[in-house]
């Protein structure tokens, strides 16, 4: 698919790209960082075609690609696009596995390590694991503007935890703890995520924090949410969600807490 991608600027330096596969469909976000010296994409879309040349219209400098997680939605078929031109790719290779199925090559994907950290030049990235939605999710914080870019680890407003591979909702816990610590004193947080339509907002802190209390309660037992079923290609998968104040689907499944 090509053309339909909007694109939008959210600072001086930060633009997004927007994929609308269906106009009722999903939405895909993937972001561009420019620095002084290099620049950062975040994510590489679904199934649009044009992001490299469009990513290429407003920077010039080196571009390092950055997956947040290795389902097909965030590594789209654009990322070969990337990996032709000469960019590096990198990925957790825990999502290795995940993404492969989908036709994109191992071959394109470089290692991406806790802690790593990517210098553009006046604004610096790195890399915090936050395991959950797939092994390998990666999230990425700029300390300085207080900018974290999640992918689905943190999700827009739907989370989906009730997929097959996603990792039992007590582990989830323990790396968002941690990611809580990393970030916790930053007032002005700001969450960019990989499915912005699924909320009005601009996510923060209060947001973060209302994901660690979800979580807790349906670890808990506290609260057990909704049943619903949920068919896409070949799966059927019960399971639970649970809706509260800006996360409107927290999906999980009660076999794997
Ligand atoms: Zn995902």
């Amino acid at each position: 698919m090509d053309g339909t991608l909007v694109t939008k600027r959210l600072e001086d330096n930060i633009w997004t790209f927007n994929e609308a596969v269906e106009l009722t469909g999903p939405q895909m976000d993937a972001y561009l960082i420019n620095g002084a010296k290099r620049a950062l994409v975040i994510d590489t879309l679904q199934e649009e075609t044009s992001l490299y040349r469009k990513v290429r219209e407003l920077s010039s400098l080196p571009i390092d690609v950055l997956i947040s997680h290795g389902h097909l939605d965030h590594a789209g078929v654009s990322t070969g696009d990337f990996y032709a031109e000469g960019c590096k790719i990198w990925m957790d290779e825990k999502d290795l596995p995940l993404i492969t199925k989908w036709g994109r090559e191992a071959k394109w994907f470089s290692p991406l390590k806790e802690g790593q950290k990517f210098d553009l030049g006046g604004y610096c990235l790195e890399a915090i694991s936050c395991p959950g939605h797939t092994p390998g999710s990666m999230v990425f914080l700029e300390r300085e503007r207080q900018h974290l870019y999640t992918g689905d680890a943190i999700g827009a407003g739907v989370f989906w935890m009730q997929i097959p591979g996603a990792l039992p909702l007590r582990e989830f816990r323990g790396h968002l703890g941690r990611l809580w610590e990393i970030v916790k004193g930053m007032k002005d947080l700001k969450i960019h995520t990989g499915h912005r339509h699924q909320a009005p907002i601009q996510h923060d802190l209060e947001f973060l924090a209302d994901t660690l209390l979800v979580t807790d309660k349906i670890i808990s037992g506290e609260w057990i949410g909704e049943e619903k079923t949920m068919e896409r290609r070949d799966m059927r998968i019960k399971y639970r969600t649970v809706s509260y104040k800006h996360i409107k689907d927290y999906c999980y499944n009660p076999e794997n807490i």
